[in-house]
């Protein structure tokens, strides 16, 4: 079959033949429809010091999809062949102590579709029945195959009250753009969004967010005062894994504010503890998406009138799959999808 591999140990992403994958006892064979661009394939696609450390070459890459069950293991129940589905990267071990209380995001043996085993950029794709999510026929392809970072998004926005609260989120990216939706559509009153990229704002303006500020040009103390906050914000969403962005939410929070934080910053990160102390500051780390309530919830809220569409900004078929790399990388995108079917 086709597949898009990391044949290599460099800067690239290669189009390549492979076996098709063998369906475990209890595993769903899925033909892959669609396929989004992470930002964690793009870290691969530049083999920066993450990838070079965590990736085995060569690997069929990718995490982002919605697929068709083709075929499955002898074991599966819940599942027929003909269901659409899409799936949770994140494969857990099953006996390990969050496991077995049902906490499966909590895992500590996690192993990731694309990232420690065979990817979803490939014509077919094989995982536990346990991690497909079978996607409502209401829910178009386009948003189906994004599920993994929009559940990132729902995760963490939903970590906390969001009604009538005021809140912060930090980074621009796909994900930070999907948790303004969210926060809007849950009921959030001021919504501010910060970054330093002017084609992400505006698209986060497009999608909910109340206010998006460039901090390279703006200060967030003055756009409060603009906003008639003279508190602080309720919570927190640090999604730019950039420390200054973090130190500036912190200064912003109001006492008693709460933290969820999904951004990964390249390497330690000194804060102002006082800021957390004195403030009575909740922090929580955020890691994928809850197993599988999070899932739930990203079908319900789609059904419930929550629109995601304008985050999809750039779709190609797999043979341009240079552009859609290329798109990501401009930084002028929201998600790229890539067609197989
Ligand atoms: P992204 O890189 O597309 O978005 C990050 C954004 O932060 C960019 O738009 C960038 O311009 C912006 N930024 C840069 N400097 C800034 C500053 N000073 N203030 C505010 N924003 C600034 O990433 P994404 O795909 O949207 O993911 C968001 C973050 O979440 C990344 O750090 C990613 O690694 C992380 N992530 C974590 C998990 C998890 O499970 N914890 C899962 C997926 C992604
Ligand atoms: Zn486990």
């Amino acid at each position: 079959m086709k597949a898009l591999s990391k044949l290599h140990p460099e800067k690239g992403i290669w189009m390549t033949e492979v076996d098709k994958p063998e369906v475990g006892h209890n595993d769903l064979l899925i033909q892959i429809r669609k396929t989004a661009i992470c930002g964690t394939d793009m870290h691969i696609y530049n083999w920066d010091d993450w990838s070079q450390a965590t990736i085995p070459v060569p690997m069929v890459v990718g995490h982002e999809y919605v697929g068709t069950v083709v075929d499955m293991g002898q074991e599966v129940r819940g599942f027929a062949v003909g269901d659409r589905v899409s799936g949770e990267g994140h494969i857990t071990c099953g006996h390990c102590r969050n496991c077995r209380a049902g906490r499966r995001h909590l895992c500590r043996n996690t192993s990731g579709v694309g990232v420690n085993r065979e990817g979803a950029f490939a014509e077919y794709l094989v995982i536990p029945a346990f991690n497909a999510f079978k996607i409502p026929d209401n829910i178009p392809d386009e948003l189906a195959s994004i599920f993994d970072p929009f559940g990132n998004a729902v995760h963490t926005a939903l970590s906390f009250d969001l009604v009538g609260e005021d809140v912060l989120i930090t980074g621009a990216g796909p994900i930070g753009i999907m948790a303004a939706a969210v926060a809007r559509h849950v009921g959030a009153r001021h919504v501010v969004i910060t970054d330093i990229n002017e084609y992400r704002l505006d698209l986060a303006k497009k999608m909910g967010a109340t206010r998006a500020v460039n901090v390279s040009k703006e200060n967030l103390r003055d756009v409060m005062t603009e906003l008639g906050m003279t508190e602080g914000f309720d919570v927190g969403l640090e999604m730019s894994g950039v420390p200054s962005a973090l130190h500036d939410m912190l200064a912003r929070m109001n006492h008693g504010g709460k933290i969820a934080m999904l951004g990964i910053p390249p390497k330690d990160v000194a804060i102002d503890w006082n800021q957390v102390i004195f403030k009575g500051l909740v922090i929580k780390g955020i890691y994928g998406r809850e197993m599988f309530e999070t899932w739930y919830k990203m079908a319900s809220l789609i059904q419930g009138g929550l629109d995601l569409s304008p985050i999809i900004t750039h779709q190609f078929g797999i043979d341009d799959f240079q552009k859609g790399f290329d798109a990501m990388a401009s930084g002028s995108s929201g998600k790229v999808i890539l067609n197989w079917d």
